[in-house]
């Protein structure tokens, strides 16, 4: 391929047919189903190239991408979308709420504080509700509505097999404070109360039970540590990951945003 941009973080089966296709700054996911690839995020508009090394890498097809579902409406997350629907003709997902953001009628993509060009604005196909489920052969696609880092953040839980064992894969939606910030909310006119919001659409994840973490960045499910692991034949399901994980989340939260209130 031309343009063979090798990302930070090498490609890698994580389990079965899930793959990370990602890099360090972003985290992108692949599920392989009987209906083609199911992609989670795209990563930064200039991640494209790199998408698709990581993908040749895996042997699996860009043609092939039959769904892009998206966590939540910033532009790390959506950044490769409109030319990943290009080349494969996938449907694009999307919570409702943040289909706002990626169709410009609100201007919160996070563009602006990342000195980057607003995109060229864009509907997704299908629009999320809270519980909604998207069955793709055997794979179902859980979402749920976990609203706080921006109002229309999507947790998504999906089934995954290696053809012996079924384990349950999921992803906090939204983890990050730099949306709980006063500096933030004060220039769009929020309330800190989503601090509030955003503890508690937490707190509901808690009673899933998961057994691997799919990280909405690298760093929240060690996704290094999980290549390393997988390189040297070791499992990286984890029973209590999730739960950990969540806790670790709202304990920062609460630390960071302690003498504010
Ligand atoms: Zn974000």
């Amino acid at each position: 391929m031309e343009n063979k941009v090798i990302s930070d973080i090498r490609p890698f089966n994580m389990f079965g047919n899930l793959y990370f296709v990602g890099s360090s700054k972003v985290s992108v996911h692949i599920i392989k189903t009987e209906l083609g690839l199911v992609m989670i995020d795209t990563g930064y508009p200039d991640m494209y190239e790199q998408i698709l090394s990581s993908m040749e890498e895996l042997s699996l097809d860009p043609k092939d991408i039959c769904a892009i579902f998206h966590s939540h409406g910033h532009i790390d997350h959506f950044g490769c979308t409109e030319r990943l629907k290009q080349l494969s003709g996938a449907k694009t997902y999307i919570s409702r709420i943040d289909n706002d953001i990626v169709n410009g009628t609100l201007d919160l993509s996070w563009a602006v504080e990342l000195n980057l060009p607003r995109m060229p604005f864009f509907d997704c196909d299908v629009l999320i509700e809270d519980g909604d489920v998207f069955d793709f052969g055997s794979t179902s696609v859980r979402c749920r509505l976990t609203p706080g880092h921006t109002d229309g953040v999507l947790s998504f839980f999906v089934n995954v097999t290696d053809g012996k064992e079924e384990l349950i894969a999921a992803m906090h939606g939204g983890a990050g404070l730099n949306t709980l910030e006063k500096s933030f909310l004060d220039k769009y006119g929020m309330s800190t109360d989503v601090r509030q919001v955003f503890i508690k659409a937490t707190e509901a994840l808690m009673d899933e039970k998961v057994d691997i973490v799919m990280g909405n960045h690298p760093p929240q499910n060690d996704t290094v540590g999980k290549l390393q692991k997988v390189s040297e034949g070791k499992p990286i399901a984890d029973s209590s990951e999730w739960q950990r994980f969540l806790n670790h989340i709202i304990n920062n939260t609460i630390e960071h945003f302690k003498n504010e209130q």
